[in-house]
């Protein structure tokens, strides 16, 4: 018998309903909206942008970066890619000239998609990294990859992958020099998708609100994969508006959000119980979610919100139980690790600590990725002798297997869903004239989680550099959602015997600025 087809394409396709004139999704916002899209349209639209892309000769496993405005189209664009088996590189639209060519440099596309706004720094960093070939779509339809894909037959056949093969190459932050691609094969997204679509019990009539951003795996393979692969339709946002979303929730049982879009519907008075009546399922992850937003919800809504814990390298790792036999869902907690996927908390040492005590959290599982882009050295730093992946995140199990994320050993900061790392802007700053060094910290904040913060130190005999001219100077040069909501310039940074910067003394400083 020949071994299915591992293309996730082709498994996603083949739980399209059997009536492929049903609406798959509706767009909420965005130039012509309500637009209707069918089934039918995403099969043809893919397949027509995949036959375009088929015709341009490319290597196998040739990689397509895309920086687009959200729009059903780019999605449709990644299920090309899909279905050519090629491997799709979704690119954050804040990131600015820098950062495109490093990652440009770095993955050496054959094909870069970009909006037609961008399109002329774009294409200079693309042309002059080697990259054959540039197109553009916006998000009103227009641009030059559609225009081309309009003469394309409207059947395609997806290509045999197999399980191993790649699918994507998601960057881990934006940083220059240290941004790691991680490479994620059909079979680690196919395997994650069919185990979230049993455990959180996904139905065919389930309509999902899709209202995050599609470059970045909670919108593009959790939330998209979760509706494609259960025939179920979508509401999309292309921004988030807690409003808008309010009033789309009684046409809708499933919505996915980071905890910055929970507290942003808080704030909206019509959210109550009636509002939700239809709602089967609010899920939250990227970040943690306060206690206060959990219990706030379930008072406001009667729903409990489900929070789970994954990253690019691994898709999902754990979440709280949807069905009542599997559990009840803990505020506070990311849950249970899901059916496959082995969760382990260590010590420095590697070796597994019991129930209660707090070590760094190790994953296995056929979800984890296959490594980092070009980076065999860094791939096997971040792998134990006995092949499980150092996530970087600090944990502990309670007694009944419900894992607690208590900090990140890598210092990351997560600012509204985004990851920051404080490495990055540091660089940028120390650059700055005036600046002797710095250190970037993530203080609460009641809107995006945390809030960017940057501590300076002037250069001896300089004149203390102004702070609103360093935020001024580091807008359009870095993505905004990095650049520090505030600078302070102080006499020295606090620092251990060792030398190391005493982050924690300046987060405990700095705790207050934003009063959650
Ligand atoms: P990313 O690779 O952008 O998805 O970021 C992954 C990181 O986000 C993880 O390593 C965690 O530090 C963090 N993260 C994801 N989900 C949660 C959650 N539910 N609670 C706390 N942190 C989370």
């Amino acid at each position: 018998m020949p071994a299915e087809n591992a293309n996730l394409y082709a498994a996603l396709r083949a739980a399209f309903p059997a009536d492929l004139d049903q609406v798959a999704i509706e767009t909420g916002d965005g130039p012509g909206a309500p637009l209707n899209y069918t089934w039918r349209d995403l099969e043809r639209g893919s397949a027509m942008i995949a036959n375009l892309l088929g015709g341009l000769g490319l290597p196998a496993a040739s990689r397509v970066a895309v920086q687009v405005d959200k729009s059903v189209e780019a999605l449709m664009l990644y299920l090309a890619v899909l279905r050519t088996g090629h491997v799709y590189l979704p690119l954050n639209n804040a990131y600015q000239a820098a950062e495109i060519e490093y990652f440009v440099g770095n993955a050496a596309p054959a094909v870069v998609v970009c909006t037609p706004k961008t399109f002329g720094w774009v294409s200079r960093i693309a042309f002059q990294a080697g990259t054959p070939h540039v197109f553009t779509l916006s998000d009103d339809r227009s641009g030059t990859l559609l225009d081309r894909a309009s003469f394309q037959a409207v059947a395609h056949e997806p290509v045999a992958s197999r399980t191993d093969d790649l699918a994507a190459i998601v960057y881990t932050s934006g940083t220059t020099g240290r941004s790691k691609g991680a490479m994620l094969t059909h079979g680690n997204l196919l395997s994650n998708a069919r185990v979230l679509k049993a455990y959180w019990d996904w139905k065919p009539d389930d309509v999902l609100i899709h209202t995050l951003p599609i470059f970045h795996v909670h919108g593009l393979f959790v939330a998209i994969h979760g509706a494609l692969l259960n025939g179920s339709s979508m509401i999309w946002f292309a921004k988030f508006d807690p409003r808008a979303v309010l009033e789309r929730l009684p046409d809708a049982t499933v919505f996915m959000g980071v905890p910055t879009l929970y507290v942003r519907l808080l704030g909206e008075r019509g959210l109550d119980h009636s509002a939700c009546s239809r709602m089967r399922l609010f899920i939250s992850g990227s970040a943690p979610l306060l206690i206060e937003t959990f219990t706030e919800w379930q008072q406001r809504t009667g729903h409990t919100i489900l929070e789970r814990y994954g990253m690019s390298e691994t898709v999902m790792l754990t979440s709280n139980p949807c069905k009542p036999s599997d559990g009840e869902r803990r505020g506070g907690t990311v849950g249970l690790p899901l059916p496959g996927v082995g969760v382990r908390i260590v010590d420095e040492r590697d070796l597994p600590l019991p129930a209660g005590e707090i070590g760094s959290i190790q994953v296995q599982g056929p979800n984890v990725f296959k490594g980092y882009w070009r980076m065999p050295e860094r791939t096997a730093d971040e792998f134990t002798d006995d092949a499980w992946f150092k996530t970087g995140d600090v944990g502990r199990f309670d007694a009944d297997g419900y894992l607690s994320i208590v900090g990140r050993s890598k210092d990351l900061i997560i600012t509204g869903g985004y990851n920051v790392y404080p490495a990055e802007i540091e660089g940028v700053l120390n650059e700055m004239p005036g600046v002797a060094e710095s250190a970037v910290i993530g203080v609460p904040h009641p809107d995006f989680g945390e809030a960017v913060v940057a501590v300076l130190v002037a250069r001896p005999g300089m004149s203390a550099p102004e702070p609103a001219a360093v935020i001024a100077a580091l807008k359009g040069r870095i993505a905004n959602f990095k650049v520090p909501k505030q600078v302070f310039v102080e006499t020295d940074l606090p620092r251990n015997a060792m030398g190391k910067v005493q982050k924690n003394l300046l987060r405990t400083k700095h705790q207050g600025l934003f009063a959650v």
